[in-house]
């Protein structure tokens, strides 16, 4: 493809079409080819594209107020999201604290828990322990809980390198234990981490209750979930659920968290709450952390842009529509379609290794050998060329050549959650196709 000179940079010099227009699942370049939007972008446009009443709904807003400075007014949309929101979690979740991205949700979630514990006396406590491999985001805060050499080693001088245990990788380990086993094996890692650190030094653990690109969509045992939970209790360490890219439906259940019963202290969303349509996202905690923070003089954190009219709207409209349609529902059935459908490719494909995932955040993983799980040379550069057949032929899906924090090939499969079955067919039509040209 031809690149163009531009003024403009990302990350790469990859040289992608112009878009021109998206509806429902697919997005349309200038020269007319049809792309299905098989990651809903980066896991964000969970309600398709284009959607005509959040579209009218973002479009009366637009035309009373876009901006009021958030010291200077209320608005309606901020507070009957955050009312919509406070309802839509786990009992005693009800404060809301408005963000425009993933990273500010975590940094925010971060300086909240800290905060906190000063207001409580716990001014010792400053370590977030977390997960490797994880992504948590690309600010220098969020950059210190993550996990991935990748994302932070350049800058690694620059920000504080927060301890980390290994996510719970069960699906290559070749050990005798049973599933509920390796759940509690890899959840008292926790434990050792906390007790070599110090407790007193700990203040919070984070975790993706299902791993995002980094580790390709990894859910953990069920015994996992809920001896986590019981640990972060035991020391008095504060449980950050960072549902960036779990939370607003994507997994089945309005938060992943649902699906194990866990009542985080905090959660962190984005992605497809704001689904594409403004720049959102949202820290909401206990109601009593919140009032600790008020009543100890408030909480000294803010973003410019943060809770404005506009992307509230936006906001609320999505969640509107996901309860008009009972999308998060279609997420959960879908899931379950697509997720068969993925491992049925197991048969015909020996080098997929691995298909996990809940709801519509599902991957698969490439390995040379099935049984060792030996990933695929690196010259085969599989996580592009793949991606690339696919994109050719009109199928997005996403890549990163990470797996427990070295180097391995998964690929999300993740479409907008209003996606039908014949659109799945779609989906595996061209998947195959691209996996027999990759074969
Ligand atoms: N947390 C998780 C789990 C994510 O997947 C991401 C983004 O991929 C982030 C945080 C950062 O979000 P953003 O890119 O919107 O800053």
């Amino acid at each position: 493809m031809k690149t163009e000179p531009s003024h403009l940079f990302y990350q790469s010099r990859q040289p992608r079409p112009f878009l021109d227009y998206g509806e429902g699942i697919y997005l349309y370049d200038v020269s007319g080819k049809r792309y299905i939007d098989g990651s809903s972008g980066a896991m964000v446009s969970n309600i398709g594209h284009s959607n005509p009443t959040v579209l009218a709904k973002m479009k009366a807003q637009m035309e009373r107020a876009t901006f009021g400075y958030r010291l200077h007014f209320r608005t309606e949309p901020s507070e009957q999201l955050a009312a919509k929101v406070a309802g839509l979690m786990p009992a005693g979740l009800d404060r809301v604290f408005f963000v425009s991205g993933g990273s500010e949700a975590v940094e925010t979630a971060i300086k909240l828990a800290r905060q906190y514990a000063v207001t409580q006396g716990q001014g010792s406590r400053w370590k977030v322990i977390s997960r490797m491999p994880s992504y948590h985001g690309a600010t220098m805060g969020s950059l210190g809980v993550t996990g991935s050499p990748l994302f932070t080693g350049a800058f690694a001088p620059m920000f504080e390198e927060m301890p980390k245990i290994p996510a719970p990788t069960c699906y290559l380990d070749r050990d005798n234990l049973s599933e509920e086993e390796r759940g509690i094996k890899y959840a008292e890692m926790l434990r050792e981490k906390i007790l070599a650190e110090g407790p007193d030094s700990v203040l919070a653990f984070l975790m993706e209750p299902v791993g995002g690109a980094s580790t390709g969509a990894l859910v953990a045992p069920d015994s996992y979930y809920a001896r986590v939970a019981e640990i972060c209790r035991e020391y008095g360490i504060l449980l950050i659920y960072d549902e960036v890219m779990t939370g607003a439906g994507r997994t089945g259940t309005f938060l992943a968290a649902e699906h194990w019963g866990v009542s985080p202290d905090i959660v962190a969303m984005s992605k497809g709450f704001g689904a594409g349509y403004a720049p959102l996202g949202a820290v909401v905690a206990r109601n009593d952390m919140v009032e600790a923070l008020l009543d100890a003089g408030g909480f000294q954190h803010g973003f410019t842009y943060a809770g404005n009219p506009l992307a509230c709207a936006a906001g609320l409209a999505v969640l509107e529509e996901m309860e008009a349609h009972d999308i998060i529902g279609n997420a959960a059935r879908m899931g379950d379609v697509l997720k068969a459908r993925l491992s049925g490719l197991m048969e015909r494909y020996p080098f997929i290794g691995d298909v996990r995932g809940k709801g519509l955040l599902l991957a698969f993983e490439l390995v040379s050998d099935r049984e060792t799980m030996a990933v695929l040379p690196k010259d085969w550069n599989a996580n592009v060329e793949l991606v690339e057949l696919a994109y050719e032929r009109g199928l997005i899906i996403y890549s990163r050549r990470t797996r427990g924090g070295k180097e391995g090939d998964h690929f999300l499969v993740c479409p907008p959650l209003i996606v039908t079955e014949a659109q799945i067919d779609e989906i595996m039509e061209i998947l195959c196709d691209a996996l027999d040209a990759f074969a």
